[in-house]
């Protein structure tokens, strides 16, 4: 099997802040760590194009550098990771002969493989670093706000997620993410930040990352409870093999909503109509819980020539690309956690009332 390397510089090579994430290619091929120090030796790590067509941490990366920073002069020291720039340079996810670099992480499911020790040694450096956070930039398809997700519900990890949005996500699957295998050592998020190419993804994106560098510490003191919006995901939901779907008036089996994306982060009553049911021979969808348990009919009602959900329920991740649709899923089920910090719950393994350890939340696409 081949060995994979990652790079590490420990400066900026020139030349590379002027080209897009498709470009980058020409001047690194692959895995690449770039060190550049500030003021506050305690690095903030940030991690882009993990998947190569998400571009947003990248352009926001070379924003902040060219404009803000030109002569590096920052105020805490960067620790970039080019991800998959050979995935960039065709702006796809991966290639076809690559894993899903976000689940070869240290923790996954990946086989062992050059990849998942490459990941490992990448692993390893972050945590010799002590960082005062890790990032890790991505993109999504459909309308989704933009949102941090985390892994640990601790004070100093919602109060991160925060600054970024005021809802905040709380997984752990998929198994083998970057922001996962990192929990247990410092704060560390996922960033989902729109689709790819939007400008106000990069702006807030750009602020986001801004604003971190400019942090003293991450407080650990209790969050406001009003202020964060606390989800996790309980069900993911696909269309059932065989049944033909599509959207609007269309005479498919299943006519899902024309605007269906408009429910992303929306939380939907009882009652709330997915779309048209043209046929009922099948099933015509399937919510699978964490678990991998068939948990539709706790969710959806499917009659009256109607797909309708039985309970309040928010969905994520709802988008109207068929290729989506059909690799991935359709959407993501949501739960509101409430959640009640008390002086105690601070340490990395406890989980504030009503989580508990067998909630094992499900899988955005990441
Ligand atoms: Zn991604």
């Amino acid at each position: 099997m081949v060995a994979l390397d990652f790079k590490e510089l420990n400066h900026m090579p020139d030349g590379l802040l002027e080209r897009p994430a498709s470009a980058l290619y020409q001047q690194i091929d692959g895995p690449t760590l770039i060190h550049l120090e500030g003021q506050n030796k305690c690095p903030l790590v940030v991690s882009v194009l993990q998947h190569g067509n998400e571009v947003t941490g990248w352009e926001a990366v070379r924003r902040l550098l060219k404009n803000h920073y030109p002569n590096y002069e920052l105020p805490r020291s960067l620790v970039i990771l080019i991800g998959n720039p050979q995935a960039a340079k065709h702006r796809l996810r991966r290639l076809d002969d690559q894993p899903d670099f976000n689940r070869c992480w240290p923790g996954g499911n990946e086989v062992d493989s050059a990849y998942t020790r490459l990941f490992r040694q990448v692993h390893d450096r972050f945590r010799e670093l002590k960082p005062l956070a890790v990032i890790d930039i991505h993109n999504n398809t459909g309308l989704n706000p933009h949102y941090a997700a985390i892994n640990l519900i601790r004070p100093d990890y919602l109060r991160l997620a925060a600054l970024f949005s005021s809802k905040v996500v709380y997984f752990t699957m998929p198994a083998g993410t970057l922001s996962l295998s990192m929990a247990q050592y410092c704060p560390s998020l996922t960033l989902e930040c729109g689709q790819a190419g939007e400008i106000h993804g990069t702006d807030h994106t750009l602020s986001y990352l801004e604003t971190c560098l400019h942090l003293d510490e991450i407080s650990s003191n209790p969050v406001n409870a009003e202020a964060v919006h606390l989800f996790h995901m309980v069900a993911t939901v696909y269309v059932n093999d065989g049944v033909l779907f599509g959207f609007g008036r269309v005479p498919a089996d299943l006519a899902l909503r024309q605007d269906l994306d408009r429910f992303n982060f929306c939380e939907l009553p009882a009652g709330t109509s997915f779309g048209d049911l043209n046929s009922l021979s099948k099933q015509p969808l399937v919510a699978v819980n964490p678990d991998g348990a068939d948990v539709t009919a706790d969710y959806f009602f499917f009659g009256q020539g109607q797909v309708e959900t039985t309970r309040e329920i928010m969905p994520s991740m709802l988008t109207q690309d068929r290729r989506v649709i059909q690799q991935d899923c359709l959407c993501y089920l949501m739960d509101r956690i409430h959640f009640e910090f008390d002086e105690a719950v601070t340490g990395p393994d406890q989980l504030p009332e009503g989580i508990n350890r067998s909630d094992r939340p499900g899988a955005p696409t990441l």
